[in-house]
């Protein structure tokens, strides 16, 4: 099964950022193709072209093979994109949003919350008891917060992620 390209900017965006893309895009498709040329062919320095191509390997993204060049007498690294780690990855990356949304749904559920009245601050109980209840920006008197629409929100975000396709 082939790897959308909404799937590759996805993984690509989040794990190493949009400035690799066309990196991404451009080895997509070849086979082993030395990174002087991709250098030349994206019009960008060779020290960026390894730069972002070194940050995309340690994500599995692209692999390489390294050859001495006969004549001149340096190595070369030749690079393949990694297509059938993408789906890999991009379960990856779901599971780790998700991960992190149930934990802060956790902490929202099991603690009270205390808001600022001028919104500088917003902390759980246990923090705001330390500052006896005065926020540690303006000394104004901080509230109990109800914190129902924010644990909706995060519902609706878990929730979505989950029907997610990409
Ligand atoms: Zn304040």
């Amino acid at each position: 099964m082939g790897v959308t390209k909404k799937q590759i900017e996805y993984v690509v965006n989040e794990l190493v950022g949009e400035e690799a893309l066309p990196f991404v895009f451009y080895i997509k498709g070849k086979k082993h193709i030395s990174e002087f040329i991709i250098a030349e062919e994206l019009d960008e320095e060779i020290h960026k072209t390894r730069n972002i191509l070194y940050r995309l390997f340690e994500h599995n993204i692209v692999t390489f093979t390294r050859k001495k060049d006969k004549i001149k007498g340096w190595y070369i690294c030749y690079w393949d994109f990694n297509e059938k780690t993408i789906p890999y990855l991009t379960s990856k990356i779901k599971q780790g949003k998700i991960e992190k949304l149930n934990d802060r749904l956790q902490k929202e559920q099991d603690n009270a919350f205390f808001l600022c009245r001028n919104a500088c601050t917003r902390m759980a109980f246990e923090h705001a008891i330390e500052f006896n209840f005065k926020c540690p920006e303006c000394s104004e008197v901080m509230q109990e917060q109800n914190n129902q629409r924010t644990i909706e929100f995060i519902k609706e975000k878990l929730k979505e992620l989950k029907v997610a396709k990409t």
